[in-house]
């Protein structure tokens, strides 16, 4: 099959064409070089022109104040979860966490292993349908940090806009949502994120934290889960996942193309709207997700039974709709369409809902 279909998968997720064109144009050979970017030293001065423009653009596109630091790590956004805790979290103080979904509850589970936690909100009841209001959330005014998930990719649950948090420090899993919109990072001590939604291949965590939170990290971390090395090293301290660096900055070269972050949320907002609209239109369809904290990159939704579930899934797929199964723990119908997803994709599967409703509805 030469074809590309449709990828609504979660993650690995569709990556822009041009990015893999273009890597696949100097896999061989990078320009100049003579050698794949996974042939060099990531010690060598190409290596090193490769990661300094990938943290510029990203700079650039999130408008990153320069004092952050911008780190490109391993072990996934999971391990974000336990390194977080073990950096910030104090023996003698706790942390707030604010559950909207399934990966927050992970986040927080391993948070407990280290120290004290609170659950500030959780909104488990409904299954995770929304995210809390104001004065649905105790938060304690000296918690060491308040750490929330901004889009939940398994429920399709997004912030709007980041909870407030006064002056404790705020924390977000942005795995799948990072560089989908403008984000004020000043709100932000620190952001991370897998890059395989929006931003690259697995394989590298994007962390994105302010320079005064590094004087709380306790001596005698273990080096690799210890911030401080990182960004003294300017995450050179062991070998880094260079093709995957390398892929995010085509990735960030294609962003700044759609007109930056501001074009990009236009795009991905009208995407989604013309998805929303089609589950709207009907009764035949449910979205899972409350209106107003609808995920623009996973969309959600049931049929009117499991059975019926099963067969749209197992249809679409047959044409070239991939990667629609509801994630195992809620069922029902996911579209992720994130940044690269392409428009067509989701107009052929409109016309594919509103097919298969006039067929079994
Ligand atoms: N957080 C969120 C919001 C996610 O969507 C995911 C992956 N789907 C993770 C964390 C875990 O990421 P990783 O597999 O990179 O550890």
């Amino acid at each position: 099959m030469t074809e590309r279909i449709f990828n609504f998968s979660a993650g690995p997720a569709v990556l822009p064409v041009p990015v893999l064109e273009e890597a696949q144009r100097d896999m061989v050979s990078l320009p100049g070089v003579g050698m794949s970017v996974m042939e060099i030293s990531h010690r060598s001065k190409t290596f090193d022109e490769i990661i300094a423009r990938t943290e510029a653009s990203l700079r650039g596109l999130l408008k990153i104040p320069d004092n952050y630091h911008v780190l490109f790590l391993q072990g996934g956004a999971s391990l974000q979860f336990s390194m977080v805790p073990m950096n910030f979290l104090p023996a003698d103080g706790s942390a707030d966490y604010v559950l909207t979904g399934s990966w927050g509850k992970k986040a927080l589970k391993e948070a407990k292993k280290v120290g004290g936690v609170d659950v500030a909100a959780t909104m488990v009841d409904g299954g995770f349908t929304r995210c809390p209001l104001r004065d649905e959330m105790s938060l304690n005014p000296h918690a060491a940090y308040v750490h929330f998930t901004s889009n939940e990719t398994i429920e399709g649950v997004q912030w709007k806009r980041e909870p407030a948090v006064g002056d404790v420090p705020l924390v977000c899993d942005s795995s799948s949502d990072i560089l989908s919109r403008e984000l004020d990072i000043n709100k932000y001590a620190l952001i991370y994120a897998g890059a395989q939604k929006n931003m690259g291949p697995s394989g590298v965590t994007l962390v994105i934290l302010r320079d005064d939170l590094l004087q709380r990290i306790p001596e005698n971390m273990p080096t690799m889960l210890d911030y401080r090395v990182h960004v003294e090293n300017k995450s050179l301290y062991n070998t880094p996942n260079t093709w995957g660096i390398y892929i995010m900055s085509l990735v960030c070269k294609w962003l700044e193309n759609q007109g930056g972050l501001a074009g990009m949320e236009e795009l991905n907002d009208s995407k989604a709207q013309l998805l929303y609209d089609a589950i709207d239109a009907t009764d035949f369809y449910r979205g899972h997700a409350d209106m107003d904290c609808r995920s623009p990159m996973n969309v959600t939704f049931r049929l009117p039974s499991e059975e019926l579930d099963k067969k749209f899934v197992s249809e679409a797929t047959a044409q070239s709709l991939d990667g629609l199964k509801g994630h195992r723990s809620v069922g029902g119908v996911r579209a992720s369409i994130y940044n690269a997803f392409p428009r067509k994709g989701v107009e052929a599967l409109v016309a594919f809902m509103k097919d298969f409703e006039r067929r079994n509805g």
